[in-house]
């Protein structure tokens, strides 16, 4: 293409609004058959993806007909988590506020990383900031950096403590690396997140130098087989096991910690929510006590998808962690949100978590959490009438659940995602395949958990 040519299409596309009303259009078509569709795309319809293969175009392509592709062959290839039957991994849905708030703010195109850059973008992460400091129950003044999601966050959160950590010996890593450094130890539970394991990777500590604490029954760290610990100690916490939702007694494993100069992070990527729930509050009692947090929105909040958070007690250690420096950087005396996060460029990502916040409100966010619990205790004493074993303590919105035989879980299991009504994974617990169950979703109704509970007994 000559740039004339381009230069002439760049000119006509700028006040064409007519693939937005396109695109608008299918939004809608899909948001009115989301409930209905299949909730894993039928083999008709994963046929269609071969529309995508082929080589890179030699030219350009009709911006109408492209949205018409995704439209046609894109969407029935969705797995249709924002309907109310999909229960799988910790996937949460996306309530609408927080969608439309994120449809704008893809329009305006706002690079996150400095206040020059966008200062509604600043804006909102200092007030977004402070509203879930205020609602998890943390202490005041405490940090966030928005980022993608827990895998993140853990990252940073676990950067800043190797450090501080490190910085006890009066050893800089930032300067001087990990390279002849002083020993740190690290310790985690036996059942800690796989994000977890990869960010210590990432930061320089081996797995085979965790030092791992049994868990119980239900995947809690045991107080009673940590190992002493001192002021050179990093202790990772979970709340929120993501197979049975378990919380580690974080009050008490905190109080050791902190006796002994320890810093304690806590990967609470779905279940750091309960705090902001008066009936589940009671799992993360002690969780102000930590040093660092992990929490995505775009799970248990139901905030559209790419926002998680890194939180820390103390501002200038995340900044110092995660710091970069350039001459034409330009820091400004507002909120700078590069300086807690490891990215530079990076989406607005509080344009949606704000909306999503304002739209529920504290006793919004009260209730949200409470309806995951309720469908998900109603879910599993379904299962349990018609004979299934649950095999977890259903304290939060996991179910671990399976039949007398393992072979008929199994079968069970490749039944359900085949159906096309509802949507569970599996994973193996005690040597015994189960299927888990995620109530994540703000969509989900009890009609939608009794149908299923009907497939179960159906499928079996
Ligand atoms: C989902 C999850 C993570 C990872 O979060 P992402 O947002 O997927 O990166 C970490 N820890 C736990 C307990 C999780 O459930």
């Amino acid at each position: 293409m000559q740039f004339a040519d381009f230069q002439g299409r760049a000119e006509s596309q700028v006040h064409d609004k007519d693939i937005f009303a396109d695109a608008q259009r299918y939004a809608y078509e899909y948001m009115d058959r989301v409930a209905a569709m299949d909730v894993f795309p039928s083999p008709e319809s994963l046929a269609l993806l071969d529309a995508f293969s082929g080589p890179m175009p030699d030219g350009p392509g009709l911006p109408q007909d492209i949205i018409k592709m995704l439209h046609d062959a894109g969407s029935p290839n969705t797995v249709a988590q924002t309907g109310g039957r999909y229960f799988g991994f910790v996937n949460g849905g996306a309530a609408p506020a927080g969608i439309a708030a994120k449809w704008l703010a893809d329009v305006w195109d706002q690079n996150a990383a400095l206040y020059v850059m966008s200062p509604i973008a600043s804006k909102l992460e200092e007030v977004c900031e402070q509203w879930v400091v205020d609602l998890l129950g943390l202490p005041a003044g405490t940090a966030a950096g928005f980022v993608s999601g827990s895998s993140t966050a853990n990252l940073c959160g676990l950067a800043v403590a190797r450090n501080v950590l490190l910085g006890k010996y009066g050893w800089d890593a930032g300067l001087r690396g990990l390279a002849g450094a002083p020993p740190i130890r690290v310790v985690a539970g036996e059942q800690a997140h796989a994000s977890v394991g990869k960010a210590l990777a990432l930061l320089g500590i081996g797995a085979s130098t965790i030092e791992i604490v049994p868990t119980d029954d239900q995947g809690r760290m045991r107080p009673d087989a940590v190992p002493p610990l001192d002021s050179t100690t990093l202790l990772i916490l979970q709340a929120g096991n993501v197979s049975g939702g378990a919380f580690d007694p974080v009050d008490e494993l905190c109080d050791l910690a902190h006796e002994a100069g320890a810093w304690v992070h806590v990967d609470g990527a779905f279940g750091l929510w309960a705090a902001a729930c008066e009936r589940t509050r009671h799992l993360t009692r002690g969780i102000e006590k930590a040093d660092s947090w992990a929490v995505d929105a775009h799970k248990t909040l139901n905030a559209p998808y790419d926002c998680g958070i890194v939180l820390c007690k103390d501002r200038q250690f995340l900044a110092d962690a995660l710091q970069s420096t350039g001459s034409y950087l330009e820091f400004s005396d507002h909120r700078d949100g590069m300086l807690y996060t490891p990215e530079m460029s990076r989406p607005a990502r509080s344009v949606a978590l704000w909306a999503t916040l304002k739209s529920l409100g504290r006793s919004g966010v009260d209730t949200l959490i409470g309806h995951l619990c309720q469908m998900t205790r109603r879910f599993a004493d379904g299962l349990a009438r018609h004979g299934f074993i649950i095999d977890n303590e259903v304290v939060f919105n996991q179910i671990l659940v399976r039949c007398q035989q393992a072979d008929d879980t199994v079968r069970l299991l490749d039944r359900i995602q085949a159906s096309g009504r509802c949507w569970c994974g599996g994973a193996v617990r005690n040597g015994e395949p189960v299927i888990r169950i995620s109530v994540c979703s703000w969509r989900t109704t009890s009609d939608d958990v009794d149908e299923c509970v009907e497939l179960f007994a159906e499928c079996l």
